[in-house]
């Protein structure tokens, strides 16, 4: 491989033992245990989420790791004490607070993400204690790839089964995937739709997620790149982007308003595209309305035709797909960034097959279908064009369609 810096996954081993050894020396005595929940790259279907839409996540090998302990009676604390400490965080000190004190807007900073999913069982009517928790974790942190999903849904199911909730089949993952987008929704306050949570509590090992967000339902399509002699290059570019400001916020009321002007409950419905951008012609900010709404629908076709070729192993096929989704996400949804731009450019000129951002936009993440033997210098390639552009090095790792949150 490339001399370019790898993102090294975790054994579930090594991150166990990271947490459980933070948690004797911070909150002493030993954890309930440890759970791990990944993080995810998207195939394909960006922006499709909160509009009804299908998307196709895969969940990576790299993952958030929580070692948990519920509240006793005779710890000597409140029931509602919880005592936080994140490695990523670590500024931050041993956040504590009470759960009868969470709702909308009275957490600051990462705890919400924790507390948040708390705080959303109980609303759904689960008898949640207070607890004790570390976190530590090799996903890459706000970088597109979906750490807060896999922060929330490492808590999810570690208190799913410290209280006995009944949530652990596919049905009960659903349930906490909901729990997990209102904590990122209402209390962490930002406003993302609810494939980040799917792909980390619903993946399986050696397939992308084909997630139906107008009902829930799922596919699960196997994706054995290698088995095609190719691999899913993931380019995390360093750039931050910010999802609690308001871009994210805008595209999505955008996707709304206009869906509200069609007369349809979600974008999803838009079955007539030309009808549909001819109507919304007559809104004050038409031309920029279109392009988001076109955005939305022409992604939810190239779901739709990924797991077509997907299904009929056509998988050199989807190149093409990827780079026509960046082109969408950079013209129509204007969600891309020069970083973005320049990762995807590189590794398309460098030989990959297609490529396109991934996750909200703004900076984050790219990804690339690249030929296996090529891996190494695609990356080189990029690594390349990032400081001919004098921007800080991009980080790499490869995706290889990982299993879901559970208990390590
Ligand atoms: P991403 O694309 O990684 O999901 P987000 O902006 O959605 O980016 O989420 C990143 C935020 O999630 C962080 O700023 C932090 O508040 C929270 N978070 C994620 N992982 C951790 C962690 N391991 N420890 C503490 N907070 C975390
Ligand atoms: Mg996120």
């Amino acid at each position: 491989m490339s001399a370019g810096a790898w993102t090294r996954a975790w054994s579930p081993a090594e991150g166990a033992e990271r947490v459980a050894a933070a948690f004797a020396e911070h909150l002493g005595g030993a954890p309930d245990g440890v759970w791990s929940a990944p993080g995810r790259a998207n195939v394909i279907g960006e922006h499709t989420d909160y509009n009804g839409g299908l998307c196709l996540p895969v969940a990576l090998p790299h993952r958030t790791y929580v070692a948990l302990r519920t509240r006793t009676p005779d710890d000597g604390l409140p029931r509602g004490t919880v005592r936080l400490l994140s490695a990523q965080e670590a500024g931050a000190g041993l956040v504590t607070l009470d759960l009868a004190d969470v709702g909308p807007g009275t957490v600051r900073g990462w705890a919400a993400y924790a507390v948040g999913v708390a705080w959303a069982l109980r609303e759904a009517g689960h008898d949640v204690a207070g607890f004790d928790a570390v976190v530590d974790s090799c996903v890459p942190y706000g970088a597109g790839l979906s750490s807060s999903a896999a922060l929330e849904c490492a808590v999810a199911v570690a208190l799913d089964e410290v209280h006995g909730l009944g949530l652990g089949d596919d049905a009960g993952r659903a349930r906490l995937a909901e729990a997990c987008i209102r904590a990122e929704n209402d209390i962490a306050g930002a406003a993302t739709g609810g494939m980040d949570q799917a792909a980390s509590l619903r993946c399986r090992a050696g397939h992308a997620l084909l997630l139906d967000t107008r009902d829930g339902s799922t596919r699960h399509i196997p994706l054995d790149l290698e088995q095609h002699g190719l691999a899913l290059l993931v380019i995390d570019t360093r750039a931050e982007h910010q999802l609690v400001d308001g871009q994210y916020a805008s595209r999505r009321a955008a996707c709304e308003r206009a869906a509200a002007h069609l007369g349809v409950a979600t974008l999803r419905e838009v079955t007539d595209l030309d009808a549909a951008l001819a109507s919304l012609a007559t809104l004050p900010d038409g031309d920029v309305v279109q392009r988001r709404v076109r955005h939305v629908v022409t992604e939810i076709a190239r779901v739709e035709e990924v797991e077509r070729l997907l299904d009929a192993g056509r998988v050199e096929d989807l190149g093409p797909v990827l780079s026509a989704a960046h082109a969408s996400l950079r013209d129509d949804y204007e969600v891309s960034c020069r970083e973005l731009d320049v990762a995807v450019d590189a590794a398309c000129a460098a030989g990959a097959l297609g490529g396109r951002m991934v996750g909200g936009g703004f900076g984050g993440s790219a990804i690339a279908l690249v030929r296996a033997d090529e891996v190494g210098a695609v990356a080189d390639a990029v690594a390349r064009a990032f400081a001919a552009e004098e921007l800080p090095p991009p980080a790499f790792l490869v995706a290889v369609a990982a299993g879901p949150a559970a208990r390590v």
